[in-house]
Order: structure tokens, then sequence, then C-alpha cells
């Protein structure tokens, strides 16, 4: 069984805990002291709601929703012609 790990080594594995590009050992290893440490846990969940409000907004970057409307417009368009 491996030493668990601190609160440094914790930190510095977040990001990519978070985006799940660890090894599953790894991101047990983190996961292992979320569970066992309040500060690290909060900072994880702060982290992971960020990630997730930038990943939203990514999503509607890359697809506004004047494009789809637009995109739309023209496959009925297409529909009514056949
Ligand atoms: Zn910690």
């Amino acid at each position: 069984m491996a030493e668990p790990i601190d609160c440094a080594e914790a930190g510095a594995r977040l990001q990519d805990y978070l985006k799940r590009e660890l090894t599953p050992e790894l991101a047990a290893e983190v996961r292992d002291h979320l569970v066992r440490c309040r500060g690290c846990f909060g900072h994880a969940q702060f982290e992971e709601n960020l990630l997730h409000l930038m990943e939203a907004r990514a999503r509607r970057e890359t697809c506004p929703s004047a494009l789809r409307e637009r995109i739309r417009g023209l496959l009925r368009a297409e529909a009514d012609r056949t």
C-alpha cells in the first residue's frame, strides 16, 4: 500500500484529477486524500464547479444559439422544398 499523499501532492494533481486525466491509481490516491482532508475537499469542489462553468461556456461559444437557429432555418427551408 502506497503512502497517503499530502495536501501539496493532492493540490498538484487536482486539475488532472478533475479532468480525469490521471491513472486510476493516482486518481484513487487523490480521492483518498479528499475524503480525509476537509480543506482539500472544499478546494476540489470549488475547482470542479469552475471547470464545469468553463466547459459550459466553451460549449456555448462553439455552438451559439444564433447559429443553431440559422441551421434549423436552413433545414426547414430544405424540407419545405421537397
Ligand atoms: Zn489536504
